[in-house]
């Protein structure tokens, strides 16, 4: 199956899915429609049903007390959102916002110029159709947002207790060795998903060249390879909007509006009093009594406070939006730029798919992952680069649909990987720089809230970072100097390149010609309205009144893996921040 046959496929799986889901009974799995009544009022609005916007509303709806109203713009999610083999199936569909990065013609080579940047628009928000990985960072990450926010509560010591109040972690030799990071009865299900003896000699060779083979990075090891922890449990995705809305979902206090496009938050004075929003054509005001809460994401928080009045002077009053509070709203976007390398493994009875490694089960990941944290200084601690490498099973469709569908690279790239590798295993590997220094921009496009944002994504901007990449690509390449990459004659598929047909193969100039040949999103981006610059420890706005941001947005600093993790962490905190600030 060529890469553009993939896309096809997986485009004509989309519409039975959606007519199917829309089959589901109203309120099974996901809350009800709220009854909406123009001008009515709720002791808290959550903007946004999302990773944080569904764990703050639980957790402030959970005393049955104050009222919560919590609108998203998407609608429920479909069924399949729950099976976690099935994320491949939700790259643009209806569930994804499509958004792709202003014209890059240096970076985004790869993705044909514009980098694809996908976002969950359903309950649940990008925790409903991202790639389940469950990765905390370091320590000294929170210890960083500390110092940034200058409040001491986000060191590691005072936030540990919300990873491991969000928790449910089901592995017991994790449990077993590792149990005082980790919670038990928290929301949200964690397992590993080990395939032991399909990795086996891959951690065998990461470790010959200096990585260990370790058992949870989510304590307090942060360097080697692992069989990651990921957001599933009981054969399900533990999206917050399962997990954590699940134990809500009938409170009378909580009331959820689907398919609410939230335009605007409306000020008396600098106090935030209301929001206004759109639900089926007709325009409504909801009034907080206490608080506004914004969890709308790293691309639509910045989106909304924008076009309310809060944000870069200049560039609002080129809009005629009246300005509230001149702040770098959108300015410190940050993603975790990564670039693809595929390996080609054993071979096994030619043509035919290796049946060990076809896994049709839909509640599982359909193939082993090892995720490895690597530092490019052997002394460091903390690690520059982490990469996530699926073992896709020789001639399985998996190579296309993971290329060209998953991180939507060119079909060209595809198809040469899927020729060059056919009749072997692929290594498939994503390597992700963590803490890039390059940064990019959420702009408003016009004042109309329902046209895109401007994504900048900035991605090299710093050339450092480009310098990094390559010292990156070529640490992870020394994997194929071991005994067991020697041993099946293991070669990194598709260099032959016709752009870098001029550089020496394996020099830097060359790799650096493949880096931006192959780079992408791997949709970790944080930190557009970061603590420090635009809100404050507390996560409320800098100078306003009654609002407060809860999402990736705020993260004044990426942390060392992927977000999620930490997005529910900070949603577990604010929570507690919100309770205790209207306790009287
Ligand atoms: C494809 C993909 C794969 C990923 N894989 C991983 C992974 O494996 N591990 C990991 O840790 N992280 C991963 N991430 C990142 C992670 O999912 C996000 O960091 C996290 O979900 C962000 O949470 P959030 O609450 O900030 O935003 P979101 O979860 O995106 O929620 C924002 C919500 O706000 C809603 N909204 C937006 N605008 C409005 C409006 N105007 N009115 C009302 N509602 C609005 C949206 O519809 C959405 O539901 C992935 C992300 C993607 C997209």
């Amino acid at each position: 199956m060529g890469s553009s046959t993939s896309t096809e496929l997986i485009s004509a799986v989309q519409v039975p899915v959606t007519i199917l889901s829309m089959l589901e009974p109203e309120g099974l799995l996901w809350p009800k429609q709220a009854e909406l009544k123009n001008n009515s009022a709720y002791d808290y609005i959550v903007v946004g049903g999302g990773s944080a916007g569904c764990v703050v509303s639980s957790r402030l709806a959970e005393s049955g007390k104050d009222t919560v109203f919590m609108a998203e713009a998407g609608d429920d999610p479909p069924i399949i959102s729950l099976l976690p083999g099935l994320f491949s199936l939700f790259p643009g569909s209806i569930y994804d916002y499509q958004y792709k990065s202003t014209e890059d013609t240096y970076a985004a080579k790869g993705q044909n110029n514009y980098t694809k940047l996908q976002a969950g628009k359903m309950l649940g928000g990008s925790d409903s159709l991202n790639h389940l990985l469950h990765t905390r960072g370091t320590p000294s990450d929170f210890d960083t947002w500390a110092e940034i926010s200058k409040d001491s509560s986000w060191k590691y010591d005072n936030i540990l207790q919300y990873f491991i109040k969000s928790e449910r972690l089901v592995d017991e030799p994790t449990l077993k060795k590792y149990g005082k990071y980790h919670g038990t009865s928290g929301p949200m299900g964690i397992s590993r998903q080990p395939r032991d003896s399909q990795v086996a000699n891959l951690l065998k060779a990461f470790a010959e060249v200096g990585n260990p083979s370790v058992l949870d990075l989510n304590a307090n090891i942060t360097l080697g390879y692992t069989q990651p922890q990921f957001m599933i449990a009981d054969k399900k995705r533990q999206t917050p909007a399962y997990s954590y809305l699940k134990n809500v979902k009938n409170n009378s206090n909580l009331f959820v509006s689907k398919n609410t496009r939230v335009t605007r938050i409306i000020f008396d004075d600098n106090k935030a009093v209301a929001i206004e929003a759109v639900y089926k054509g007709e325009t409504y005001i909801f009034r907080a009594n206490k608080e506004i809460i914004v969890s709308a994401g790293v691309y639509n928080t910045p989106q909304i406070l924008q076009l309310s009045g809060i944000g870069p002077k200049e560039h609002l009053e080129k809009f005629d939006i009246n300005v509230i509070n001149d702040l770098p709203v959108g300015d410190n976007f940050v993603d975790q730029v990564s670039v693809t390398l595929v390996y080609k493994l054993e071979s096994h009875i030619p043509f035919l798919p290796n049946l060990a490694d076809v896994d049709l089960d839909p509640t599982a990941v359909p193939f082993p992952v090892l995720a490895g944290s690597v530092a490019l200084n052997k002394s460091a601690t903390n690690p520059d680069y982490q990469t996530y490498n699926l073992l896709l099973g020789q001639n399985t469709p998996l190579l296309p649909v993971a290329c060209a569908v998953v991180f939507d690279l060119r079909d060209e790239i595809c198809d040469k990987w899927q020729k060059e590798i056919i009749n072997r295993d692929a290594l498939y590997t994503v390597a992700a720089l963590l803490q890039p220094k390059s940064r990019g921009t959420v702009r408003l496009a016009s004042a109309d809230p329902f046209k895109d944002p401007v994504i900048t994504t900035g991605y090299f901007t710093n050339n450092e970072d480009l310098e990094t990449m390559v010292k990156i690509i070529k640490d992870f390449t020394t994997v194929g100097n071991t005994e067991y990459f020697k041993k099946i004659g293991a070669e990194l598929a598709g260099l032959d390149l016709d752009v870098c047909a001029d550089k020496t193969k394996g020099s830097d100039e060359f790799w650096k010609c493949y880096i931006l040949n192959h780079a992408g999103s791997p949709y970790h981006a944080v930190g557009s309205c970061p603590m420090g610059e635009v809100v404050d420890g507390n996560l409320k706005v800098k100078g306003v009144e009654g609002l407060r941001v809860v999402d990736a947005s705020v993260m004044p600093k990426i942390p060392h893996g992927a977000p999620n993790a930490a997005v529910i962490m900070l949603a577990e905190k604010a929570a507690d921040m919100i309770k205790s600030a209207n306790a009287n």
